[in-house]
């Protein structure tokens, strides 16, 4: 007699920042047991050194410009890896519910009956500022903080410049790197002083971290000369002045801190699906 087929389910998962001990428990316990593992290329090869080494793993990009599998054949794939009867760890770069698309990937589900559970993981906002040395609050300085998107559109970022502008907040801004020219000039045309401190933080996390600091007036040049490329996440607001005296994590002075971790750039590529 055939066994009754029984569904797999979906684990969404959120990976950190890139710095392995920063996984969940319940993130390091999904990832041993997982028959796939489907991992954007935000998650570093260090975090994926905790994947079974049984378990096919699938690279679904995406970076900008270059989308390896587009959204809607993600949506398709785990939802057929879930069908078949797998165990399957959907695995993001931060937190899969703070600008990681996860809810859209659990709407397909959803509609499609496919059991899910979402593990949060620690955001980029909260674990690049805190190895950047940045409170993103901090009682002389700001009192809210404000997480935006600064992918732009056509070539200008469609923000709310007015509530960016305010006073005691500091505002982090999730791949704003190449609008950055855009968002300095739109947040000083809005009001904000030219003066105001702001940090782009490249790798937070890794042995490859860069933390650049500026004002809203020279910024675009510093980064434009520090060459700095993606991931890279901006801080804006009075916040970023304590990084001279609280910044603690040096890859290259404390090697004992830092795992062999790099952003994974496709390393296991070979194992992309081809339908
Ligand atoms: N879900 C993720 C965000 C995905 S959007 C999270 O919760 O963190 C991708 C953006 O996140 C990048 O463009 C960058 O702005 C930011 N980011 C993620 N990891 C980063 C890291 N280690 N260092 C710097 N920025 C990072």
């Amino acid at each position: 007699m055939n066994p009754i087929p029984v569904d797999g389910c979906v684990y969404l998962v959120g990976a950190g920042p890139g710095d392995p001990e920063l996984l969940t428990l319940r993130a390091v316990r999904l990832l041993e047991k997982a028959d796939v593992v489907v991992y954007d290329h935000l998650v570093s090869s260090a975090v994926l050194d905790f994947v079974s080494p049984t378990a096919q793993r699938i690279f679904a990009g995406k970076r900008r410009n270059e989308h390896t599998m587009r959204q809607e054949q993600i949506n398709t794939l785990l939802v057929q890896l879930a069908q078949e009867g797998k165990q399957v760890v959907r695995l993001k770069g931060g937190d899969p519910f703070i600008f990681g698309r996860g809810g859209e990937e659990l709407q397909t589900l959803a509609a499609h009956g496919v059991a899910f559970v979402v593990v949060p993981g620690i955001t980029a906002a909260s674990g690049v500022s805190s190895y950047a040395g940045i409170p993103l609050t901090h009682r002389d300085y700001a009192q809210s903080c404000i997480f935006v998107t600064g992918h732009l559109k056509d070539g200008s970022a469609d923000l709310d410049w007015p509530s960016l502008v305010r006073p005691h907040q500091t505002v982090v801004i999730y791949m704003g790197l190449g609008g950055l020219p855009e968002i300095c000039r739109q947040m000083i045309l809005h009001g904000a002083p030219p003066d105001l401190p702001i940090a782009v933080v490249q790798d937070g996390s890794i042995a490859t971290q860069r933390v650049v600091t500026g004002t809203l007036a020279n910024m675009p040049e510093r980064v434009a000369q520090a060459k700095l490329r993606s991931p890279c996440l901006t801080l804006i607001g009075e916040v970023v002045k304590l990084h001279h005296s609280l910044a603690w994590f040096n890859p290259i002075a404390n090697p004992e801190l830092v795992h062999d971790a790099t952003l994974d750039r496709g390393r296991c590529r070979a194992e992309v699906l081809s339908g």
